[in-house]
């Protein structure tokens, strides 16, 4: 059975088609990626599945209960966490009780809570960060406390939004290798990559999106070979 059904998500905004008509499965277990230039897509597609937009068309179900619909907390409760693409930390909060927020939303016991935030900190090596203000993070760090704020909800599907963009090059292996440890774990993950090479590394499949449409689905060195692929990333590179 698939655990993750997209089925013919359409978002308009105003005279752009954000999304059209987006379908596609996530197994159980799967770590898929998605793709596609700037403006693909790919974060409205995160925003629908998380519930925080609701899709002029289509609908989105996780093991057969529909998301569509419901409140970006009542879908997190479901078991659906995000990271963001723009960076979202507390700034007056900090690292540790960053992630007690997303902790908090599972147990009302603060003590537990912020067990749990401790556990997590040390799971995404920011453990000596614990007690460091968010704004002291460099981007890296910020990478990962987004990961572990998202990680506490104990969630079984993780949606990450461009979790290497705007990252040091030296920091990027690291955050790949913590990706590929909570899969392996045996987290569902859909992530939302620009870096090809982190993609085709990571990933088991790819989704690539091109002006709101799926364009090719399959395997990583399949899809980055597509005739469709190549061009909707040469168009981008020559726009520039
Ligand atoms: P990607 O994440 O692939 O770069 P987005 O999903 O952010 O793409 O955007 C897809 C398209 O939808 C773009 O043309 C973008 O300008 C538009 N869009 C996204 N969010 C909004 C919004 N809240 N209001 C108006 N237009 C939006
Ligand atoms: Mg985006």
């Amino acid at each position: 059975m698939s655990f993750l059904s997209i089925s013919g998500v359409t978002k308009r905004f105003g005279g752009v088609v954000a999304n059209r008509d987006v379908s596609f499965e996530v197994a159980p277990g799967e770590l898929v990626g998605v793709i596609g230039p700037n403006g693909a897509g790919k974060s409205t597609l995160f925003e629908i599945i998380t519930g925080f937009y609701r899709p002029d068309e289509g609908e989105v179900r996780l093991e057969g209960t529909r998301l569509t619909g419901l409140s970006p907390d009542r879908v997190c409760r479901l078991g659906v966490a995000r990271t963001f693409q723009k960076l979202r930390p507390f700034p007056a909060m900090t690292v540790l009780e960053n992630v007690m927020v997303g902790a908090l939303t599972r147990t009302r016991d603060v003590r537990h809570a912020r067990e749990h935030a401790r556990e997590i900190l040390e799971r995404v090596g920011l453990g000596d960060k614990a007690h460091a203000h968010g704004r002291t993070l460099s981007t890296g760090q910020r990478k990962r406390l987004e990961l572990a704020r998202a990680l506490a909800t104990r969630p079984r599907l993780l949606l990450l939004d461009e979790v290497t963009g705007g990252v040091d090059q030296g920091s990027i292996p690291g955050l790949v290798r913590l990706v590929r440890e909570l899969h392996r774990d045996g987290l569902t993950v859909l992530v939302i990559e620009h870096n090809m090479r982190v993609i085709t590394a990571v990933a088991q499949r790819i989704v690539a999106l091109y002006l709101g449409e799926v364009i090719a689905d399959g395997p990583p060195d399949v899809v980055a070979r597509e005739r469709r692929v190549v061009e909707a990333y040469l168009g981008q590179a020559y726009a520039q």
